[in-house]
């Protein structure tokens, strides 16, 4: 899939520290494509790739920071740019107007919402203005009442004006208000003129755009029809259970300069939530932990900042792997978390290759680290850089210094050559080995 041939090219600028422009343009090749695929518009992508390409060599990557999650970075702040916040929902009194094609999932979205609401302990009523199409009152009012919410419409009426009107008088009491209205296959003048008349008689305090995942490249002219007639606020995607990953979206919010609220993804009013970009972007892309590996980087290069050496999880793939370097390890764990989740991380390291190694290898614990600490504060450079020098006299002058037995200096040394070990075996992989110990 997609996001597994991203991080197979990101894959490939491990232990770079510097990024060639061959390698961007790898890299968004395939961001490109990722989000081609989405149904994110083509100029949109056009745009973002230029970006992505300009910052990834222009911009230095702060200290320690290996290529690879440089790049990573700026594709995700460039992506958290274009999606945008959540819209801004406020837990008050207010209407909310819901427009969009037939199908797209407004009836559904209106009883999503008003149950949502409902569950932030607000008073929601849906009001269903569509006249036009049959049975349209009976399904708004079946799925209002699975969302136990008050309901308004009138099955024999023919003016959605009127049926508004009424509805907004009739529910009154109600904190919350949700005008569903009709749509059409398309655009056409009589349904922009009945919406825009159901607007100035509702006055919404938002009213959002329903979409359907589904939806590609039409998704601009529609945003653009609906925003010039009644103003769009806010997106709802829906749908977003089936394979559609909503890039449409992305058109209408850039088109209408407005925001996403909410996804949808089901038939049951339960199937709603706020929209988080974190997660929606993870989703276009196929990468499941962008922001978390983001993120933690992000922290171990604050923690890092203050003259230390920096560190990279990267590094633990070359070289001689000292108690320098254990201890580097250690701090950065405390900063990163469990190294086993750090490695998790790196594409390509995860998938149960950590579940290969010796249950204790990694395993060190913050008591277990604060003694090894205090010990190595009473090792010399010399025996820091290569523990094998260390015998029977240096333990009993370590553990005198230290305060610690010399058990415990043993089982420090113990624990260095367990981790030496994992690591050799680590480097002794070939890109080729890797890949057949990920397939397994
Ligand atoms: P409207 O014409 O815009 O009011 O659209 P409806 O609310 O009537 O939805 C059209 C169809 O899409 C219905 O069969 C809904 O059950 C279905 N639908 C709406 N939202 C979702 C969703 O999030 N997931 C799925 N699987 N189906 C949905
Ligand atoms: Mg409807």
């Amino acid at each position: 899939d997609l996001g597994s041939s991203l991080r197979g090219t990101l894959d490939k600028l491990r232990g770079k520290s510097r990024i060639s422009e061959e390698d961007v343009d790898e890299i968004v090749k395939e961001i490109q494509r990722s989000l081609l695929q989405a149904d994110v518009d083509v100029s949109l992508v056009m745009d973002l790739s230029d970006s992505i390409k300009e910052r990834s060599l222009e911009e230095e990557p702060p200290g320690g920071t290996s290529a690879r999650d440089h790049v990573l970075r700026i594709v995700y702040e460039e992506l958290v740019g274009l999606v945008g916040d959540s819209t801004e929902i406020p837990l008050e009194s207010q209407t909310i107007m819901l427009a969009g094609l037939q199908g797209s999932g407004k009836t559904t979205t209106a009883a999503k919402m008003a149950w949502w609401f409902s569950k932030k302990g607000l008073r929601p009523a849906v009001i269903q203005t569509d006249t036009f199409r049959p049975g349209a009152y009976d399904q708004a009012k079946q799925m209002a009442d699975r969302a136990e919410v008050e309901f308004y419409g009138d099955p024999d009426a023919d003016d959605p004006v009127q049926i508004a009107r009424d509805g907004l008088e009739a529910t009154a009491d109600a904190d919350v208000h949700i005008v569903d209205t009709a749509g059409r296959h398309a655009l056409e003048d009589d349904l922009i003129s009945e919406i825009e008349e159901i607007e100035s008689v509702v006055e919404p305090d938002r009213s959002l755009l329903v979409l359907d995942a589904a939806i590609g490249q039409g998704a601009k002219d529609q945003a653009r029809q609906f925003d010039d007639s009644i103003g769009i606020d806010g997106v709802a995607i829906t749908k977003l259970d089936g394979t559609a990953k909503g890039g449409g979206a992305l058109t209408a919010v850039d088109e209408t300069g407005s925001t996403i609220a909410f996804l949808g993804s089901g038939e049951t009013v339960q199937d709603i939530e706020r929209f988080e970009p974190d997660s929606f972007i993870s989703r276009l892309l196929g990468m499941g932990d962008l922001k978390q590996l983001t993120e933690r980087v992000e922290r171990a290069m604050e923690e890092t900042q203050e003259g230390e050496d920096d560190w990279d999880p990267e590094d633990l793939m070359k070289g001689e792997f000292t108690l320098k370097d254990m201890r580097k390890q250690m701090k950065a764990m405390d900063n990163m978390g469990p190294l086993d989740q750090v490695m998790d991380m790196i594409p390509g390291m995860g998938g149960g290759l950590m579940d290969q190694l010796p249950d204790d290898a990694m395993d060190v614990t913050q008591d277990r680290m604060r003694n090894f600490e205090v010990i190595m504060d009473s090792m010399t450079e010399a025996e820091l850089e290569n523990p094998r020098s260390i015998g029977a006299s240096q333990v009993r002058r370590i553990a005198k210094g230290s305060g610690q037995s010399e058990d415990a200096i043993r089982e420090l040394l113990d624990q260095h050559k367990m981790m030496a070990q994992t690591m050799k075996q680590f480097q002794g992989m070939g890109d080729g080995d890797m890949q057949r110990m990920m397939k397994k």
